[in-house]
């Protein structure tokens, strides 16, 4: 954690367990969020936790509740379906064809062997630079364009772990 936050990236709070809350009530939402952040702040104390994001898309009533935690809900426009593996070569082709300007893009980089995600990136953001693409902290993307990027999870399938 303290590493992540050293080199420069931003910190989203994703729940404590990685459990599916979209019916779950305010009370029990905060509850969780807090317990995440406190986690986060033991481990890094002066890191800022900007963003939200539900477990697997699954919003529910959490947008509410992370933004009167200070945290603003944060969605994405592509996921690639890394979950998957199907290849460096084919995460390649994803993300290539599916990148839009402002985007969002949903990888993994922890939990199981992600080294096509690590791979595939390591491969697409030079060629994407090359092609004169810049990438951004989210929240400077933000501040910069003052546009909101919101919940949108519920147009990606649902995992299953
Ligand atoms: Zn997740």
């Amino acid at each position: 954690m303290r590493r992540i936050v050293a080199d420069g990236h931003t910190l989203c709070n994703h729940g404590m367990r990685h459990e599916d809350m979209s019916a779950w009530p305010p009370e029990r939402i905060a509850a969780d969020l807090r317990e995440a952040g406190d986690a986060i702040r033991a481990a890094a104390p002066y890191a800022r936790i900007r963003y939200f994001r539900a477990p697997y898309g699954a919003w529910g009533q959490t947008p509410a509740v992370a933004a009167s935690l200070g945290m603003q809900p944060l969605g994405w426009r592509l996921a690639v379906a890394d979950w998957e593996t199907p290849g460096t070569d084919e995460l390649v082709r994803r993300l290539l064809d599916g990148i839009t300007p402002g985007a969002v893009v949903l990888l993994h980089d922890g939990g199981r062997d992600r080294s096509q995600t690590v791979d595939a990136v390591d491969r697409v953001v030079p060629a994407l630079r090359a092609q004169r693409w810049r990438f951004t902290v989210t929240y400077q993307w933000a501040l910069a364009t003052d546009r909101y990027v919101p919940p949108c999870g519920g147009t990606v399938p649902v995992l299953s772990a």
